[in-house]
């Protein structure tokens, strides 16, 4: 089984985005979104890409839960807030007709900045709902969340056979 899963991952190891430690029990895998794909591609750039796997272990699920709701909420207040400034910035403006498109985009601008900052900072990827199986206790585990995320495409053929045959 240990070998099945090291011929799995031929580039990179499995690293927790908690601890940061090689995770070895059971984890959760990290669903890579486009934060993770942008970062993983300006490492590239720089060629300190490491290509690890990403997981979330077991002792630390609850850790990286709160992690990501406080994620969630915070992006929510910053964008929430943002959006004020962005209103105050250009309606005051123009409500007393010195609107300047030059303000328009340097505020939209300070916005992407204020967003992208608390995104690099505070980030906490989502995690995929089935267990990843590391250790020869999980495997099975993850051939029963294998089939159940590929079910339709392993029902049908065995349930056209099933008609078939009877
Ligand atoms: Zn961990």
């Amino acid at each position: 089984m240990a070998i099945n899963e090291i011929k799995k991952t031929p580039s990179g190891s499995k690293i927790c985005v908690i601890c940061h430690k090689e995770v070895t029990g059971n984890a959760l895998k990290v669903k890579d979104d486009f934060i993770i794909n942008s970062i993983r591609g300006v490492k590239r750039l720089f060629r300190i890409a490491q290509n690890n796997k990403l997981f979330v272990c077991d002792k630390d699920i609850n850790v990286h839960k709160e992690k990501r709701k406080k994620f969630e909420k915070e992006l929510l207040i910053i964008s929430a807030i943002v959006v004020i400034i962005i209103l105050l910035l250009n309606g005051l403006p123009l409500l007393s007709g010195r609107f300047q498109f030059s303000m328009l985009l340097s505020s939209l601008f300070i916005a992407i900045l204020i967003i992208l900052f608390a995104i690099v900072f505070k980030y906490a990827p989502a995690v995929e709902e089935t267990k990843d199986l590391i250790s020869s206790r999980v495997n099975t585990s993850k051939v029963i969340g294998g089939l159940k995320g590929q079910g339709e495409k392993h029902k049908r053929p065995l349930q056209k056979i099933k008609k078939g045959g009877s």
